[in-house]
């Protein structure tokens, strides 16, 4: 037997309904945008194994600062102790970050540093006697997997069978091109209620709904409403962060700050699972008191893990360095290029492009479920043509490593003006 054969004896994989699905390729090798599998097929990762990866797989820069903090020391607890690269990491964030953010907390994943921002949000107020206990986020959002995360979430298939168990959230539209005044509207009716602790998002770009993009003008209304009405804002930049979108984050598109953001995937250039999630000194102050049981009584065994704050030190460096950033905006300017190409193919709906994201919607006479038939022909005829990319309903999406090659890049394109072919 195989890998690919082997692995269905024991594992359980993410999203996946084992009963049909077709045995998964093992990837034992990669190097910079390339994946190889057990049987030497080469795949191009167009979308940065699930948007962790701006730097390139096996990337030897980060694997050396990993390689000499694992010989340093590779963990101590971060209860009762600090490190070096916690201390450094941690002052390079502030650096980054918008200036209004002062701490961080450290945690393991997206979905983590999610659920301590909502936890965040409603002990702040619990921890000040006021009932704020209730929660604003998009229609569509997605927020990670964990329960807190997950009430936050929209996607309705993903929390069905929790609902009831969940934090009481309210839903506003996305703000896309002619929806910004239901928006805006929504939210200003709903803070006016002086019941909701926080506003989260995903700034500029929902990623899990499939790349639906909204302009900053709107998002800098809607946080300006919150500002006014004391409703903490949460800009989940789990996906956006870290040059995305462009600009270091997305947020930096806007000049009204969140109070509170969320980052991870690209954090550690794909490397260590980590996660954080910082703060204003407002609300650090909220828990900073003579009462010990105003702390923020949350932590996770692997907080502020050495060898993950290595590994996000010198991805943080290399995003930062003139290559880098040669390399956004090269891929950002093929996609404007293959966009004017591809927008007025018959079968093509609309296109949108924000840094290195490039998303098409197909023409479609029914509502495409996001796992449904065109998702799956389309999904398999990329994997047979050697590109990973994984279509969210009737779109397709790419999100590169910066490092990806022109050629490469080119090749992705084709294979998608392909797929057009055969749908
Ligand atoms: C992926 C993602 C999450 C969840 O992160 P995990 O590491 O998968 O838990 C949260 N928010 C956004 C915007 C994401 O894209």
């Amino acid at each position: 037997m195989n890998l690919s054969e082997r692995d269905k004896k024991h594992n359980w994989h993410p999203y996946t309904q084992h009963k049909t699905a077709p045995n998964f390729p093992a990837i034992v090798k990669g190097k910079d945008a390339l994946l190889w599998d057990e049987n030497g097929k080469e795949y191009i990762d167009a979308i940065a194994s699930w948007w962790v990866n701006p730097f390139g797989h096996s990337n030897p820069i980060i694997a050396d600062a990993i390689y000499q903090q694992l010989t340093t020391l590779e963990h101590v607890l971060f209860g009762g102790f600090t490190h070096e690269t916690a201390v450094l990491l941690s002052e390079k964030l502030i650096e980054i970050l918008p200036s209004n953010q002062h701490k961080i907390f450290y945690s393991d994943n997206g979905s983590t540093a999610v659920e301590v921002a909502i936890k965040v949000a409603l002990q702040y107020n619990h921890n000040k006697g006021v009932k704020k206990t209730k929660i604003i986020a998009f229609e569509d959002a997605f927020h990670g997997d964990t329960f807190a995360a997950m009430a936050a979430s929209g996607i309705s298939f993903f929390t069905e069978a929790f609902q009831g168990s969940l934090l009481e959230v309210t839903r506003i539209p996305v703000p896309t091109e002619g929806n910004e005044k239901r928006s805006l509207l929504l939210l200003e009716n709903l803070v006016k209620t002086n019941e909701y602790a926080a506003f989260i998002y995903e700034p500029l770009v929902q990623g899990a709904a499939g790349m639906v993009m909204y302009a900053p003008e709107v998002l800098e209304q809607l946080l300006t409403i919150c500002k006014q009405n004391n409703v903490f804002t949460i800009a989940d930049e789990v996906m956006t962060g870290f040059g995305k979108t462009g600009k270091t984050f997305a947020s930096d598109y806007v000049a009204q700050k969140p109070d509170m953001m969320c980052l991870s995937k690209a954090l550690t250039g794909g490397t260590i699972p980590m996660a954080i999630t910082t703060f204003t000194q407002e609300i650090f102050d909220g828990f900073y008191d003579d009462d010990t049981n105003k702390a923020l009584f949350h932590g996770h065994t692997f907080t502020a893990n050495p060898t993950g704050c290595a590994a996000a030190l010198a991805s943080i460096e290399l995003l930062q360095s003139h290559e880098m950033q040669v390399n956004i905006e090269r891929v950002h300017q093929s996609h404007l290029d293959f966009q004017m190409q591809i927008q007025n193919h018959p079968k093509v709906k609309t296109t949108r492009v924000l840094g290195v994201i490039f998303a098409l919607e197909i023409k479609t006479d029914s509502a495409e479920s996001y796992y449904g038939n065109l998702r799956n022909k389309l999904y398999n005829f990329f994997i047979e043509n050697g590109v990973i990319l994984r279509p969210v309903g009737n779109i397709v999406y790419i999100l590169p490593p910066y490092i990806i090659t022109e050629n490469q890049l080119q090749k992705v394109y084709q294979t998608i003006e392909k797929a057009l072919e055969i749908v």
